[in-house]
Order: C-alpha cells, then structure tokens, then sequence
C-alpha cells in the first residue's frame, strides 16, 4: 500500500512501537500503525485484532498470538512484557499490537512500563478507542451539546474479572450522563443493578454495541432496566452505553441509511419543543 509521503517516524532495530489497532475494520488504522505493519520483524498481537489488519504485516514478519480472551486460556501478562523485551534485545523491529488504543484498558502502560524497566526504546501509536470508534460505527455519538457535556469510560472487568469493586457506583450513576463500558457482557446483570440501586433510570435508553465496525456488527437499543436480559443475543467483544445519546441513533445510523433506513432528523424531538415554547 502506497502511503501519502508525510513524516514517519523510522521504526529502528531494536525498538518496540505499542501501537493500536483500532476497533477492528482496517480503514480505521492509523498511518503510523500501517507503516509499523509494514516495517516490523515481528508482530506480537491480541485476539481482538481483526486479520484483515494482520494481512497487511509484511510477509517476513513473524506473526505471536499473545490473546487474552475472558474464560480462555492465555498468556501471562510478564510472559509476555518478558517477550517483546528478548525480541527487541534480539535486534528485532517489535511490533505489539492492540485492539483500540493501547492505553485504553489495553494493558499497553503495564507493557510499556516493563520496557522502561528493561532499558528497551518504545514509541506509543495511538488507535481509535472502541467506545468512540465503535459507537460512531453505531451512530451514537458519546457526546452531544443538548444531552452531556462528560462521559465516563467503564471497565467491566478487574484483573481478576470480576466487577471492579473499587468502583464508587453511586458517584459513577450520580456523574456523566454518558456512561461506556467495555467488557461489560459477562456482568451486565450486576452491573444494570448497580446502576439502577445508585439512582439511574432504569427506563434510561440504553445499547449494546458488538464487534462494532466489523461485518458481524450487531447493535441492540434497549433500556438500562432491560439490557441484561439482550445478554444473550450477542457475543463478545461488545460494548454497554447508557444515556440520552443513544435516542440519536435514529438520527445518525449512517450505516443502517447505507442499506435503506430513513433518518429521523431531529431524533431528540427538539424542533417541537422549540416550536411549542
Ligand atoms: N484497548 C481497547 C480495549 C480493550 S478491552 C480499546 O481501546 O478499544 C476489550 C473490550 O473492548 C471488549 O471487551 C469490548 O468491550 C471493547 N471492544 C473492543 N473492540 C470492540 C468492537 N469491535 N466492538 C465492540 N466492543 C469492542
């Protein structure tokens, strides 16, 4: 692939760039991370990369599944910082990449922290995030001037999988309007109460969002009260968003236009209320 001539940065021998992957359809990579691709010795990636994206690795490069899938089995954490610093010290060009931006619940500062102890150089390439990337590819826009001016981003799984206990739900149900979550599906139940036991309406619009900007994307708009029982319609990766934003949906799935859905141009309803006051 021919890339326009802008300033890349040289991906030297030795280094290892943490570079993001984006949600998963490839024209949403950055350059930085296409150039990577295209420069690196070797690749050690996620499960969450789609292979579209690891098609276009050069064809020498070698190619480490490093994927940590919840209930799966998976390679530790140090195993594979301890990886990419033998590979790097190797001479090697490292390429680790991750699905959405690496340091979005992504582990890339743990990873990267291991690097700096090791004396090893890195660069981070930013990705797109699931939560913004992903619910765009839905048509819901994670904030919008009439409903939100804060979203918080959730992680529905601790290291440990469970739900975060350090999480100060009332405070969380209390804060943004917009609240995303990622790896939400296991726990939705849990978490769907918290929220409700916190203050949040369960009448609240709500959606789950999966292998968003992929040919598999499934996107279900339900309520905060009813979006556990959705669960099951679904698999993993997927997202949880909760707030008003979602009710733009019927404005703004430009992907759903693309296959004949007619959009509602003032989805909020706001052009009546104007009229009426
Ligand atoms: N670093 C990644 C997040 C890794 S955590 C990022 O910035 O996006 C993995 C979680 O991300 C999944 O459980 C899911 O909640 C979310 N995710 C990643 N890709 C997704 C996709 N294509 N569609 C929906 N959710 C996705």
């Amino acid at each position: 692939m021919d890339l326009p001539t802008i300033p890349l940065p040289e991906f030297s021998p030795g280094w290892v760039w943490l570079v993001g992957a984006g949600p998963g359809d490839p024209a949403l990579l950055t350059l930085a991370a296409v150039h990577a691709l295209q420069s690196a010795d070797a690749v050690v990636y996620d499960a969450l990369v789609d292979r579209r994206i690891l098609a276009l690795a050069n064809e020498n490069a070698e190619q480490i599944y490093a994927g940590k899938r919840g209930g799966r089995p998976s390679r530790k954490q140090p195993d594979i910082s301890a990886r990419l610093v033998q590979l790097a010290r190797a001479g090697h060009r490292v390429l680790r990449l991750k699905g959405g931006d690496p340091f979005v619940f992504g582990r890339g500062g743990e990873e990267a922290l291991a690097l700096v102890a090791a004396g090893v150089p890195f660069r981070i390439v930013p990705g797109i995030t699931a939560a913004i990337g992903g619910l765009a590819y839905a048509g819901i826009p994670v904030t919008h001037r009439d409903i939100n001016t804060a979203v918080t981003f959730v992680t529905g799984h601790n290291i440990t999988g469970d739900v975060p206990d350090d999480l100060d739900w009332p405070a969380l149900a209390r804060g943004a309007p917009v609240l995303v979550f990622y790896m939400a599906l296991k726990h939705l139940d849990e978490i769907t109460t918290r929220l409700i036991d916190s203050g949040r309406d369960a009448n609240e619009p709500a959606a789950i969002v999966a292998s968003a900007t992929t040919s598999e994307q499934q996107v279900i708009e339900t309520t905060l009260g009813a979006a556990a029982k959705c669960a099951e319609e679904v698999s993993p990766p997927a997202l949880f968003v909760v707030g008003e934003v979602v009710r733009l949906r019927a404005g703004l799935d430009w992907l759903g236009a693309l296959s004949g859905r007619v959009l509602d141009a003032d989805p909020l309803g706001l052009s009546d209320a104007r009229d009426a006051g």
